[in-house]
C-alpha cells in the first residue's frame, strides 16, 4: 500500500515506489537535477525560510512513464498559484479554439455538463459559457476560483477525486464532456483521479486531457519543465494503457505547440477500441518506450546547463548588464538547475502582479515590473518563459539589446533575426 498524501496531511513529501500507471516497482532513475525549491514559492523578502527537495526522474520499464522520485505535498503548491491562464496573449486564443472544438466535436448535445477539471481562472469555460452551455470548473487555487466565480464561471475550489466526483454527480448530473489541461502531470493518485472522472462521465462522455509531450521534453531537452508540480512525463503509451484501465478507448491525439509541445488526447467511454494512433509507431521510433533514450538526455542536459552558464559567464565577464524576461515555474527551475543568480541577472522582469516585487525561489534575484526593463535597456536579456518567445520579440520590439534563448540550445539573437 503506497503512502498517499491527501489534503490536510502534515507530511511535506513522499518517496514514490511504484509507478503510478502501472504500478511495477521496476523504476530507473535517469536524470539527477539535484535539489531545488517549489518553482512557484515566490519569495516576499530573500531571508525568507524555503524548503528544497530532490528533483529526480524515474523511468517506468513497465509502461514507460517518466515520473518524479519525490511527490511533495500539494497543499504546498496549489493553495494559491501564481499562474493565471489569462496572463499571455496566445492562451486565451488557444482556449477559443478549443471551445470551438469542444462545443462543435465533442458535445452530443447543448445540454450536457461540461466538467473542467484544473480550470484556472475560467478562461476556457468563460468561453464555452458565451456559446450557452452549462458549465462547472475546479480548481485548488483558491485565488484563481475566486476570480473564476467573479467572472459568473461556477468553480469549486478544490482538489478533484473520486469523492467529489460523486457529489457533483448527485448534485448536477454527469458531464458530457470531462476536460483536463494541464492537470493529469500533477496528479499523485491517478487511478483515483480516473475513477472520479470516467464515474461522472455519461456513457457516450469524452474525457480530453492536455498534458506537456515528453517527446519534446526529449528533443528539444527542456529541462526546465521539470518541476515538482510535474509528477509525471507522459507519451501516449501510458496515458493509453491508464484509460483503457478505465474504460476509455483512445479517439484522438493532437500535437500542440502550447507550453513547449504538449498533446490533446481523447478518450470516449462507448467506443470498443482504440482508434489507430500514427503517434504510437512514431513514439517507437524516437525511442521513447526505452531507458536508454533517458539516460541520453540526462547527458545531453548537462551539457545544455554548462553551454548556458559559459555563455552568460562570459557576457558577464564582459561588464554586460543581463536580466531575465519571465518569472514562469520553468524559469526557476532552469535558474536554480545552472545556479544562475543575482551575480548574473540584474533582475527579472514579468506581468503577473502576484509576482511583482517579490524574489524567485532559490537565486533570490528581484522581480519587477516591464517598465524597468523598458528603462533600462539592458545589454541583454535572457528569454526565461522561451515558450513565449515569438510573443516576447513582438511585444519588445522596440528593445535595442539581444535576447539570449537558452532552450533548445542557448542562443543569442542577433537583431536582425528579430525582425
Ligand atoms: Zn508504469
Amino acid at each position: 500500500m503506497r503512502t498517499k498524501i491527501r489534503s490536510g496531511s502534515g507530511l511535506d513529501f513522499r518517496r514514490v515506489s511504484r509507478c503510478r500507471v502501472c504500478g511495477t516497482k521496476d523504476l530507473a532513475k535517469v536524470i539527477d537535477l539535484k535539489s531545488t525549491p517549489l518553482a512557484n514559492s515566490f519569495l516576499n523578502t530573500p531571508s525568507e525560510k524555503e524548503s528544497w527537495f530532490p528533483l529526480e526522474v524515474l523511468y517506468c520499464n513497465g509502461c514507460a512513464l517518466l515520473q518524479l522520485s519525490h511527490v511533495v505535498n500539494p497543499n504546498l503548491m496549489f493553495k494559491e498559484y501564481p499562474y493565471r491562464s489569462s496572463s499571455s496573449a496566445s492562451m486565451p486564443q488557444h482556449f477559443r479554439e478549443l471551445a470551438q472544438l469542444i462545443s462543435s466535436e465533442f458535445m452530443a448535445s447543448s445540454k450536457q455538463l461540461v466538467v473542467e477539471i484544473g480550470s484556472n481562472d475560467g478562461t476556457l469555460l468563460a468561453a464555452l459559457k458565451e456559446r450557452g452551455l452549462q458549465v462547472l470548473g475546479i480548481d485548488p487555487a483558491a485565488n484563481l476560483a475566486r476570480i473564476a466565480n467573479e467572472r459568473g464561471v461556477e468553480t469549486l475550489p478544490q482538489f478533484f477525486d473520486s469523492d467529489m466526483a460523486d457529489q457533483i454527480r448527485e448534485r448536477r448530473g454527469k458531464a458530457g464532456v470531462i476536460i483536463a489541461n494541464n492537470v493529469l502531470a500533477h496528479v499523485d493518485d491517478l487511478h483515483d483521479f480516473m475513477q472520479g472522472a470516467t464515474s461522472l462521465l455519461e456513457n457516450d462522455g469524452i474525457l480530453s486531457v492536455e498534458v506537456p509531450y515528453v517527446g519534446d521534453l526529449n528533443q528539444n531537452v527542456e529541462y526546465d519543465t521539470i518541476y515538482h508540480e510535474h509528477l509525471s512525463y507522459f507519451s501516449v503509451h501510458p496515458i493509453s494503457r491508464l484509460f483503457s484501465n478505465f474504460g476509455l478507448r483512445l479517439e484522438s491525439v493532437t500535437r500542440l505547440d502550447v507550453h513547449g509541445g504538449s498533446i490533446r488526447v481523447t478518450g470516449r467511454k462507448s467506443r470498443k477500441k482504440d482508434s489507430r494512433i500514427p503517434f504510437m509507431e512514431f513514439e517507437k521510433r524516437c525511442g521513447l518506450n526505452k531507458v536508454e533514450t533517458y539516460e541520453s538526455l540526462s547527458g545531453r542536459i548537462e551539457y545544455q546547463k554548462e553551454y548556458l552558464k559559459h555563455t552568460l559567464g562570459n557576457l558577464k565577464s564582459k561588464g554586460s548588464m543581463i536580466v531575465g524576461y519571465g518569472a514562469p515555474a520553468k524559469g526557476n527551475t532552469l535558474l536554480n538547475v545552472c545556479e544562475i543568480g543575482p551575480e548574473t541577472l540584474d533582475y527579472v522582469i514579468d506581468t503577473t502582479p502576484e509576482k511583482i516585487g517579490k524574489f524567485t525561489p532559490g537565486m533570490h534575484i528581484p522581480i519587477y515590473e516591464t517598465e524597468r526593463f523598458r528603462k533600462d535597456q539592458p545589454r541583454y536579456c535572457l528569454m526565461l518563459a522561451w515558450n513565449y518567445e515569438k510573443e516576447i520579440v513582438l511585444k519588445e520590439r522596440d528593445y535595442t539589446g539581444q535576447f539570449i534563448v537558452p532552450i533548445p540550445s542557448p542562443k543569442v539573437l542577433s537583431q536582425n533575426n528579430r525582425s
